[in-house]
């Protein structure tokens, strides 16, 4: 059907950042730089900075990123990781792929992993555990944090959704031994492909990912210090990401602009709760707004009847696919959510007459609900 409201609109950002995108399409084309060259580092850097830690590798994919960031911290056969019912597949197939068995935990109304779901979940076989911070909101890393410390575990951030944002001023991916980044297209900071990172402070760990990610390689000697992947991330990608970095800070005042007028607009309709927590020392980025009606996949269709795109991650939870063969012990609250999100369109270049046709859409089917 045609959208009124894109869920993205990746076409209209191109076209307000063409200059600078295609000034750096060309100056990889005319130099033929393409693997691990200049823009990969520079890129590295800055995100590093950004972030507020040492190194930064980049690799192919946010999966990648997991993946490595896990098998670099010891993670494999025997070690359990506790990792969130509710968040992407990946997440919890990197753990799987990597040798190790998850161990599901269930969130908060955060749609975070839950500090408290954590604790029931550590058993003397946990090695790590895996929180993410979904949708532009950091999970409650002080309490995670300090759990982790009494029990010996490695932290590992699922970061993918989240840069910029920040604990008690500590950025996310500035807190577990790794941070793990997305730049897939719609992400906050996102490619022209696929595209990940690994951010850390330890230098051990951010040698043996930039010698995997290049099939073992020490890229200046020709030693092979392992069987490795090859998941390096594309110079040119690195060379669009940079451009795009630059302008985060602005986009990410611009979501804040947005999600204040999706805020003002739809507060204390019927049936409907909003992405504005009270936790003052959590700021959000927004990379989803993820509202929940009681009346789930209607307030959606409804949405989409007027013109509205919308995604509705996750209605079916990861867990209950089949042939991820993984135990159903029953997360309550992932399931409720489950059945009620409905993530609308956020993003920079979305108008403000965009965000207000959006508004009158969710205002019509709630009044009407009521
Ligand atoms: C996007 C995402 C990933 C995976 O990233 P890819 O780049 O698509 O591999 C992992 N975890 C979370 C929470 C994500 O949002």
């Amino acid at each position: 059907m045609g959208y009124q409201v894109r869920f993205v609109n990746p076409q209209r950002a191109y076209g307000l950042l063409k200059d600078e995108l295609d000034a750096a399409y060309h100056d990889c084309m005319a130099k033929g730089e393409l693997i691990d060259r200049a823009h990969l580092a520079d890129f590295e850097a800055e995100l590093a900075e950004f972030v507020g830690v040492e190194h930064a590798v980049g690799v192919g994919s946010g999966y990648d990123a997991l993946h490595l960031a896990l098998r670099a911290a010891g993670v494999g056969p025997g070690c359990e990781v506790v990792v969130p019912a509710h968040t992407f597949v990946a997440t919890c197939s990197a753990v799987v792929n990597a040798g190790a068995t998850p161990v599901l935990a269930d969130v908060g109304p955060d749609f975070n992993l839950s500090p408290a779901a954590l604790a029931k979940a550590v058993t003397p076989r946990t090695r790590a555990v895996l929180p993410v911070h979904l949708n532009g909101y950091m999970a409650d890393m002080a309490a995670i944090d300090a759990m982790a410390r009494e029990h010996g575990l490695v932290v590992l951030e699922d970061a993918c959704q989240s840069l910029g944002a920040a604990m008690d001023g500590r950025k996310a991916g500035a807190w577990g031994r790794a941070g793990c980044w997305s730049f897939y297209p719609f992400k906050i900071l996102g490619g022209y492909g696929d595209g990940g990172a690994i951010t850390t402070d330890d230098a051990d760990l951010a040698l043996w990912c930039r010698r995997m990610r290049y099939n073992g390689e020490d890229r200046a000697t020709g030693e092979y210090h392992g069987h490795g992947f090859t998941c390096l991330l594309d110079n040119l990608q690195a060379a669009f990401l940079r451009v795009k970095l630059r302008h985060l800070p602005a986009w990410i005042a611009r979501r804040r602009q947005i999600a204040a007028r999706y805020q003002a607009g739809l507060a204390g309709l019927p049936g409907l709760s909003l992405p504005h927590y009270d936790d003052p020392r959590r700021d959000h980025v927004y990379q989803n707004y993820v509202v929940r009606h009681k009346a789930g996949e209607a307030f959606s269709q409804a949405l989409r009847q007027a013109g509205v795109e919308v995604l509705t991650q996750f209605r079916k939870p990861y867990y209950q696919h089949a042939a991820l063969n993984i135990p159903d012990t029953g997360f309550p609250e992932t399931e409720a959510l489950s059945r009620e999100v409905t993530s609308l369109p956020l993003y920079p270049e979305l108008t403000d007459a965009e965000v207000d046709h959006v508004i009158g859409a969710a205002r019509a089917f709630c009044e009407a609900w009521a």
